[in-house]
C-alpha cells in the first residue's frame, strides 16, 4: 500500500534552538513511525536570525531589497537550520537530506521582491522518497533563471510548504509553531479566545491579511487555489490543530468566526481635494508608482465643490506615502492638504456566516456605539467588516465584539 506524503513545516520558534530542532526530530519521527506516513520537511530560519540578517544589511548601510545581495544574505538564515534539522533527524536514526531553493528547484521570478514560485521541480524530492531519505527543505527561498537565490516575503515558508504540497497532488500540509491553532481572537488580548477546530480558506485569507499572524497570506491564497488541506498546529504541545478547509458542515450558520486586529497602519488623509473627475486616479495613480500599498479607501464629499479622501497604507510606507502625495498637491492638486495619523488600528470581524444572516454591520457598529468607541473608516466584503478605530480603542473593541459573537451563544 501507499503511503500518505504529507509536508510539515516549522516555523522560526519550533527549530529556535538545538533542543528545538531535536524535538522537531522526534515529531518527523513520530510521523514516519507512528502515522505510517512519509514526509517532507519545510524550515524556517531559527527565530530572530532573519531580523538578525536584515539588521546587518542596515548597518552596513545597504538594505535596498531591490538587491540581489540582500536575498543572497537573507537566504542564509535557513540554510543553516535546514542543515540543522537533517543533522537531528539523522541522530534519532532516520535518513535526510538538506536541500536549497536550487537543489530543489523551486523557481522565481527575478524582482528580488516578493517572489512569486514559477515552478517547483519534484523530481529530487520524489526521488530522495523513493530511497527512504527525508527531504528537509529550506523555506523562504527560490532561485532565478540565473541561479541567484530570491526570498519570498516575510513569513514566506508557509508559502514554501504549500507550494511543495501543491506540487505533490493531494497532500497534506502541516504547519507547526508555537501556538496550538487559529484563534476566535488574539489570546494576549482577549482571555476568552477559543482554539478554532475549523476555518474554510476564505476567513483565513481575511484573518491573515487582518493580522493574524500565524500564516502568510499569499501561502493561504496558494492552498485555496491548489486545495491543499492545512493544518495548523504546536511543535510544543500535544493537541489538534486548527484545519483549514474549503467548506465543513454548518460553517453558514456560525456567523462569526474570528476577530483579528492590527495596528500597524498609517492613516493619510487628503482634504479639499476639488471635487472633479480624475483626482482620486491621480492620487492612487502616484500611490502606486511608489510601490505603495493602499488597504482601505474611503471618499466623502465635503464643502462647497471639495471632496476629501482618506486610505490606509502599511506603517512603514506612510512617510513615503506623504511625501510622494506633498509632491503630488503641489504641482497639480492646488489647496489640498495632507494628515497623517499613526495613532490608528484596524479591527476585522470575519465569519462564512455572514453571506446568509444579515444586520452583523448593525451589530458591530451598536456595540462600538455603546462602547463610545468612534468609528472612523469601514471596508467590507462578503465575509469580512473592517473598521478603523483610535489605537488606544483596539483592544477594548476587540474584546467587547468577541463577548457579543463569540461568548454569548
Ligand atoms: N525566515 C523568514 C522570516 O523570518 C521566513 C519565515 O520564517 O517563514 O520571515
Ligand atoms: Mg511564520
Amino acid at each position: 500500500m501507499n503511503k500518505e506524503l504529507v509536508v510539515l513545516k516549522f516555523g522560526g520558534t519550533s527549530v529556535g534552538t538545538p533542543a528545538r530542532i531535536v524535538a522537531v526530530a522526534e515529531r518527523v519521527k513520530d510521523h514516519i513511525e507512528r502515522q505510517g506516513q512519509q514526509v517532507i520537511v519545510v524550515v524556517s530560519a531559527m527565530s530572530g536570525e532573519t531580523d538578525r540578517l536584515i539588521d546587518l544589511a542596515k548597518k552596513v548601510g545597504n538594505s535596498k531589497t531591490s538587491h540581489r545581495e540582500y536575498h543572497q544574505l537573507l537566504a542564509s538564515g535557513e540554510q543553516v537550520s535546514s542543515a540543522l534539522t537533517a543533522l537531528a533527524i539523522e541522530a534519532v536514526g532516520l535518513k535526510a537530506k538538506s536541500l536549497l531553493a536550487f537543489q530543489v528547484g523551486i523557481q522565481t521570478r527575478s524582482t528580488f521582491g516578493h517572489n512569486l514560485i514559477e515552478n517547483v521541480d519534484t523530481s529530487k524530492p520524489r526521488s530522495l522518497l523513493e530511497q527512504g531519505i527525508i527531504p528537509v527543505v529550506a523555506g523562504f527561498q527560490g532561485v532565478d533563471s540565473y541561479g541567484d537565490f530570491t526570498t519570498l516575503g516575510r513569513g514566506g515558508s508557509d508559502t514554501t510548504a504549500v507550494a511543495l504540497a501543491a506540487a505533490f497532488s493531494s497532500c497534506k500540509c502541516y504547519i507547526y509553531t508555537d501556538v496550538e491553532g487559529v484563534y476566535s481572537a488574539p489570546p494576549a488580548v482577549c482571555k476568552n479566545a477559543k482554539k478554532l477546530e475549523r476555518l474554510t480558506y476564505e476567513e483565513m485569507l481575511e484573518l491573515a491579511s487582518s493580522g493574524a499572524k500565524v500564516l502568510q497570506s499569499r501561502s493561504v491564497n496558494l492552498a485555496y487555489k491548489h486545495k491543499v488541506p492545512l493544518i495548523v498546529c504546536s511543535s510544543f504541545v500535544e493537541a489538534e490543530g486548527t484545519q483549514i478547509v474549503e467548506e465543513y458542515p454548518g460553517m453558514e450558520n456560525i456567523i462569526v468566526s474570528s476577530i483579528s486586529h492590527r495596528v500597524d497602519e498609517s492613516k493619510i488623509t487628503i482634504r479639499d481635494i476639488p471635487d472633479v473627475p480624475g483626482m482620486a486616479a491621480k492620487i492612487f495613480k502616484t500611490l502606486s508608482e511608489a510601490n505603495i500599498v493602499v488597504d482601505m479607501i474611503v471618499q466623502s464629499e465635503g464643502q462647497s465643490g471639495r471632496a476629501v479622501i482618506s486610505c490606509t497604507v502599511p506603517q512603514e510606507q506612510g512617510l513615503t506615502a506623504a511625501d510622494v502625495l506633498r509632491e503630488l498637491l503641489v504641482k497639480e492638486i492646488k489647496g489640498s492638504w495632507i494628515e497623517v495619523d499613526n495613532d490608528v488600528a484596524k479591527i476585522s470581524v470575519v465569519g462564512e456566516g455572514m453571506r446568509m444572516h444579515a444586520g452583523v454591520a448593525a451589530q458591530v457598529f451598536d456595540i462600538l456605539a455603546r462602547e463610545k468607541i468612534n468609528v472612523q473608516m469601514i471596508s467590507t466584503s462578503e465575509i469580512k467588516i473592517s473598521i478603523i478605530v483610535k489605537s488606544e480603542h483596539a483592544e477594548h473593541a476587540v474584546c467587547v465584539l468577541h463577548q457579543h459573537f463569540l461568548e454569548s451563544a
